[in-house]
């Protein structure tokens, strides 16, 4: 049900004559989430930035998209301080939590970013995280207290930007086997880029990261060289790319705690990705958790990577990465470049389940990538494919679409659609077809890990070089940043 917050909102804004409509959906903080469950992407989602401009609040409306320059606002405004608000500020300003901000913000003077109007449609906060606004872009104009102004760097801008990123850095966790959001969300673009021969590629097994949450100490190591092989395994070729273990790489922890000393407590404490942990293990709030994030700048940074090939979930910790580069470049004159999203047609892949995104961490969620033919067929048949009245494409049936998309021909998919719309589509068909093809792409990864895991010799020297060639990088951006900061 539609809380009476997010409709009182929607009234308000139908008395400004802005139509729109209140989707709902889980409860969900970031936007790539949201977009993502609604179906839409964050082409089509606008956000609302609370900023203190010399001393006033302001208001920036701009297309996720598009990165704000600040040099443009002040430049605008004529001012020379202008901060993105503290959450204590935002809270003051809005009445809002985090995360939610509207488009209507009252007695505050809004400047909206001319690129919010290329979108035609477009999704904002409500003041609910378990609602979203929609409207049409060109009605904000309607907004009182508004100015249309050109604040902010194009997409387009952020892709040219490619051109001068040199290295590419990205990782997994040893938390498990690999499955097929791992795979299709970040390993795909591991290769996609190691293929390009563009760039010096590092792909590390996080294994540093495993330790934030509970973790069996007996089974850790044998986790670790398992990612290993599945790197090999999905084609990863050790020649171009760099290969490692977080932890063989000491400099990756010693860089995050320099840059710990530029990160507050509450900005890592408001992340959802964090809150999201510590209700998943309420006893195990360690300041390890907390600091993943500045670790992962850390593991970025201290290659100076440009690109980073993940899963749309990892956004919001990109956005602290590139919060870091910025501060440090900004203190010590540091030359970290600000990482970008490196992202795939995999970049979310949903739960069997129906729910949410499949994830190692929840039971019945996913496919591993060594699962027989016979134990996809299991779990994909297990998919719940109960649907509602009006035939919509929701829960588990959604995830079968999309499972069909990633893997089969457009021309297949469109005729599996055109037999749900007409009734006459028997799901257990369209699931074995999905299996197969599923199974069909694995089957050589399969064959190829078999091989390489009885291989022991080879799999020890690839881990060996990588951490010879990685800290010879990564020992100079220490002792870069340890000159910069007067410890050296
Ligand atoms: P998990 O969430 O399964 O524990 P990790 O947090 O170790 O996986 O993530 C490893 C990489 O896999 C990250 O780049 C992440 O963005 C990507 N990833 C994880 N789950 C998915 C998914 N369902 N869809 C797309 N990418 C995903």
């Amino acid at each position: 049900m539609i809380d009476k917050m997010s409709l009182d909102y929607s009234k308000k804004m139908e008395e400004f004559g802005i139509k729109n409509k209140i989707l709902e959906h889980a409860s969900l903080v970031e936007a790539s989430d949201v977009v993502a469950e609604l179906g839409y992407t964050l082409n089509d989602s606008v956000a609302t930035l609370i900023m203190k401009a010399d001393k006033n609040f302001i208001a920036v409306l701009r297309r996720d998209v598009t990165k704000i320059s600040f040099k443009k606002i002040k430049k605008l405004l004529g001012i020379s301080d202008l901060q993105i608000a503290t959450p204590e500020e935002f809270k003051q300003v809005t009445g809002l939590e985090i995360g939610t901000a509207r488009f209507y913000v009252p007695g505050i003077k809004t400047y909206i970013d001319n690129k919010v109007f290329e979108a035609k449609m477009i999704l904002g906060g409500t003041g609910s995280l378990t609602t979203t606004f929609q409207c049409q872009s060109v009605d904000l104009k309607k907004l009182p207290n508004i100015q249309v102004v050109d604040v902010t760097s194009e997409i387009e801008e952020i892709k040219i930007n490619y051109k001068g990123v040199k290295r590419v850095f990205s990782g997994i966790r040893a938390t498990g086997r690999l499955h097929l959001g791992n795979y299709l969300g970040a390993v795909k673009g591991f290769l996609e880029l190691e293929k390009t021969g563009k760039y010096e590629t590092v792909y590390c097994v996080v294994d540093v990261h495993s330790i934030t949450t509970p973790f069996d100490k007996d089974t850790l190591s044998q986790k670790k060289r398992e990612i290993v092989i599945d790197y090999l395994a999905a084609g990863l070729n050790p020649k171009k790319s760099i290969i490692i273990y977080q932890s063989d790489v000491p400099e990756h922890i010693e860089l995050a705690f320099y840059f710990s000393s530029v990160v507050t407590i509450a900005r890592m404490q408001h992340l959802p990705t964090y809150k999201e942990k510590v209700k998943q293990h309420p006893n195990d709030n360690t300041m390890a958790l907390l600091n993943y994030p500045v670790l992962m700048a850390a593991d970025i940074l201290v290659y100076k990577a440009g690109l980073v090939p993940v899963g749309i979930d990892q956004e919001p910790h990109l956005e602290v990465a590139r919060e870091i580069a910025r501060k440090m470049n900004q203190l010590y004159g540091t030359d970290f470049p600000e990482p970008v999203r490196f992202a795939t047609k995999g970049e979310y892949v949903p739960s069997l389940t129906g729910e949410g995104k499949m994830g190692k961490s929840v039971e019945g969620s996913y496919i591993n990538l060594t699962d027989s033919l016979e134990e996809i067929r299991k779990k994909i048949r297990s998919v719940p494919t109960a649907t509602t009245a009006g035939g919509e494409l929701t829960g588990g049936l959604k995830s079968l679409f999309a499972f069909a998309q990633l893997f089969m021909e457009k021309s297949e998919v469109d005729s599996y659609k055109n037999e749900f719309e007409a009734g006459t589509l028997q799901f257990v068909k369209l699931k074995d077809a999905i299996s197969e093809v599923i199974f069909a792409e694995l089957k050589p990864f399969q064959e190829r890990r078999a091989k390489i895991a009885a291989d022991t010799k080879y799999v020890d020297e690839v881990i060996r070089d990588g951490a010879a060639r990685a800290r010879t990088i990564a020992s100079e951006t220490v002792k870069e940043v340890k000159e910069k900061m007067g410890l050296l």
